[in-house]
């Protein structure tokens, strides 16, 4: 595996793959390498011929007062993780590679940022398109895989890729889960032990949703309000929102149907967490480790 800092050195790395003729998958992420990042680097290997993992933790994504300084960073282990996966090239610039002074151009989701996380961490989108665009223009992938679990996010990128006409295909992957259901996120390191065993509320409830979806309930307020229901005795749980929505807008549904997307934010302690599951889907196609 080779490894990247410099915008300069990656573009020489990209036109190399270029002209062997390999296709080239792409993996941004922030680090911390979990299961869940390592499941998007095999997708990425079965759909192309070189794979390159970025690890930047990426300053215009969190807001005033979020977590970037405290962000878990671990390079040498996630050296190993990526190395170990397949993963061909390593891209890991630094902060002043990326922004060597502010960007003064600015992205904007639109309406798509209207919803769910978009009020409750403003800017945010904006960053992660910002970051997501210039790592596309310099990774130039023919491939780029996203996780579901950040269903939003891949929702906004998508239709940035749509709408911006880039020349790359992207790939959502399910979510990879622990034996217990909870959906594995870098920051679920933060979480204390008793934190942990609440946080798996998270995924129970939304099970109970999905349960009440498939047990003839077409009212969204009726399935939202199962999900509420699993998680009204957690002490340390604070629900965000709890919210059905159109797989394309990300408006509210008006009736849930197959592919109405049930989305769930809470604090657990002081720990922002997020999951998703998509109805008539449920939790079926996505992976659970073994406990
Ligand atoms: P992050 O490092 O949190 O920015 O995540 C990088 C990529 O990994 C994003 O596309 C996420 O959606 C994806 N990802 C994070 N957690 C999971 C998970 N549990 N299962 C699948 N993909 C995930």
């Amino acid at each position: 595996m080779i490894q990247h800092a410099t915008i300069s050195d990656m573009r020489h790395w990209r036109e190399e793959q270029r002209h062997a003729g390999r296709r080239v998958g792409f993996v941004p992420t922030m680090g911390h390498l979990h299961e869940g990042h390592l499941s998007l680097v095999d997708r990425s290997r079965d759909l192309a011929d070189a794979t390159v993992l970025s690890v930047f933790v990426n300053p215009t994504q969190f807001g005033p007062g979020e977590d970037f300084d405290r962000y878990p960073r671990d390079l040498e282990r996630d050296r190993g993780l990526a190395e170990r996966r397949g993963v061909d090239c390593l891209f890991v610039p630094l902060v002043s590679e990326m922004y060597p002074r502010a960007a003064s151009v600015a992205l904007d989701p639109g309406s798509l940022g209207a919803h769910l996380c978009g009020p409750l961490r403003p800017g945010h989108f904006a960053g992660v398109m910002l970051v997501v665009l210039k790592l596309l223009h310099i990774v130039e992938p023919d491939i780029a895989v996203f996780g579901r679990k950040d269903a939003q996010q891949a929702i906004i990128l998508g239709r940035m890729v749509d709408d911006l006409n880039l020349e790359v295909q992207l790939d959502v992957a399910p979510t990879v889960r622990e034996s217990d259901g909870l959906a594995l996120s870098s920051r679920n390191a933060y979480l204390t032990p008793d934190e942990r065993r609440a946080a798996a509320a998270i995924p129970r409830a939304l099970d109970a949703g999905h349960r009440a979806y498939r047990e003839g309930a077409t009212e969204p307020e009726t399935v939202v309000a199962a999900v509420r229901r699993e998680l009204e005795n957690e002490q340390l749980m604070r629900v965000e929102y709890i919210d059905a929505v159109d797989p394309e807008t990300l408006a509210p549904a008006r009736r849930v149907q197959d592919r109405t997307v049930l989305v769930l934010a809470a604090r657990v302690g002081a720990t922002r967490l997020i999951d998703n599951v998509v109805l008539g889907e449920g939790t079926a196609s996505d992976v659970f480790l073994d406990g």
